[in-house]
């Protein structure tokens, strides 16, 4: 890996307190390198907005992070601990060297102020220094770079397609240049043609801007052409890490296997899809054990006792963790092939009356 920009160590956040709390996400770590495009992949509720929320440091009550510290690990001088930060250091940190694009651009977007105010906002916030004229050139330029001719400028966030308002929200996002952009489902509500346009266009000003990525995204398939490394997260934990080429050739957790296996490839030989039984869990109340049991068909007996932890499932590629008590030699002779897996999956699909 380059040199890391950001690393997480050991985060867990809850949704309020005690007893009544839901574990979001628990005990994540994970480093983002310079220049890294990182997906992460899961159900819906698996918690990767918190995880990446967490990260920028805004979350709000009755989120509460319970343990663990962020490093950004910019230039030369000491990490600095995002966690740590607050008041007029935190809002500085967040447009300057870290940005999210959210979601929802209608949401972000200000609805009342056109583009060219919404920029403004920022300059005039964060570079005092620089004049009006210096700061509308930098507009024409911001909307230029995501494609958008700059007389969109007077525009209001509702006279845009929706495709518009997302390139918008990049703009917004790249206007201070950040080191890191936090992408959450950048494009879930797009039609397949703007999703394309506006990845590319992601792919394209990450090669000339060299920020690094953090990618959100249920869809596992889109993070297969775009990531460097793809962390696949069940019940607020990263149960698989690596590669993506590697996690799409090998995947070795059941879950992600399971992912994989739940859409059909749109090019090279058709694969079995097999789905995966039942929901995730209530984050409330997890299952004893490895949560994603109750759904795993290869599920044995020690994975309802023991919670499995994310190492390095294969020697040769020591970069791929998967937490699977599968590849715990103590507990199991012989790693399961890709085969076993795949025979689990198809006796699983065909008792719930699948057809694979
Ligand atoms: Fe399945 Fe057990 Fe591995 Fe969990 S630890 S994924 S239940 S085999």
């Amino acid at each position: 890996m380059s040199d890391p920009i950001l690393s997480v160590h050991h985060l867990s956040i809850d949704y309020g307190y005690e007893e009544d709390a839901t574990h979001a996400v628990t005990d994540v770590s994970f480093t983002l390198g310079r220049g890294e495009f990182l997906g992460l992949a899961g159900e819906s509720g698996c918690g990767k907005s918190t995880l990446a929320y967490g990260v920028a440091n805004i979350l709000r009550n009755p989120a509460n992070i319970v343990s663990g510290e962020i490093l950004y690990h910019g230039g030369n001088a000491a990490p600095i601990n995002i966690l740590a930060l607050s008041g007029a250091a935190l809002r500085a940190f967040r447009w300057n060297e870290l940005a999210i694009v959210f979601q929802s651009a209608m949401n972000a977007l200000n609805p009342v102020l056109s583009l060219r105010a919404q920029i403004r906002d920022i300059f005039t916030t964060h570079r005092p220094q620089m004049s009006r004229k210096e700061i509308d050139q930098r507009a024409v330029e911001l909307l230029q770079m995501v494609g958008i001719a700059s007389d969109r400028l007077r525009s209001f966030p509702h006279e845009l397609s929706g495709g518009m308002r997302q390139r918008a929200g990049i703009a917004l996002a790249l206007a201070l240049n950040p080191d890191i952009i936090i992408m959450d489902e950048p494009t879930t509500a797009l039609d397949v043609v703007a999703q394309r346009e506006i990845l590319s266009e992601m792919i394209r000003l990450r090669q000339n801007l060299q920020f690094s990525v953090i990618f959100i995204t249920h869809d596992l398939s889109l993070l297969l052409e775009l990531a460097d490394n793809v962390a696949i997260m069940y019940a607020g934990r990263i149960v698989e890490y690596g590669d993506r080429r590697n996690v799409y050739a090998h995947a070795r957790h059941p879950y992600s296997y399971g992912l994989l296996h739940s859409f059909p490839p749109l090019r090279g030989p058709a694969k079995k899809v097999y789905g995966i039984a039942g929901s995730p869990p209530d984050l409330r109340a997890l299952p004893q054990g490895c949560a994603f049991h109750p759904r795993c068909p290869m599920a044995f007996a020690d994975c309802q006792s023991a919670l499995p932890i994310l190492k390095a499932a294969d020697p040769a590629i020591p970069a791929q963790h998967a937490a699977c008590h599968l590849y715990d030699a103590a507990r199991r002779a012989e790693p399961p092939t890709e085969e076993d897996i795949a025979a689990a999956y198809s006796v699983n699909a065909k008792r719930r009356g699948m057809r694979v």
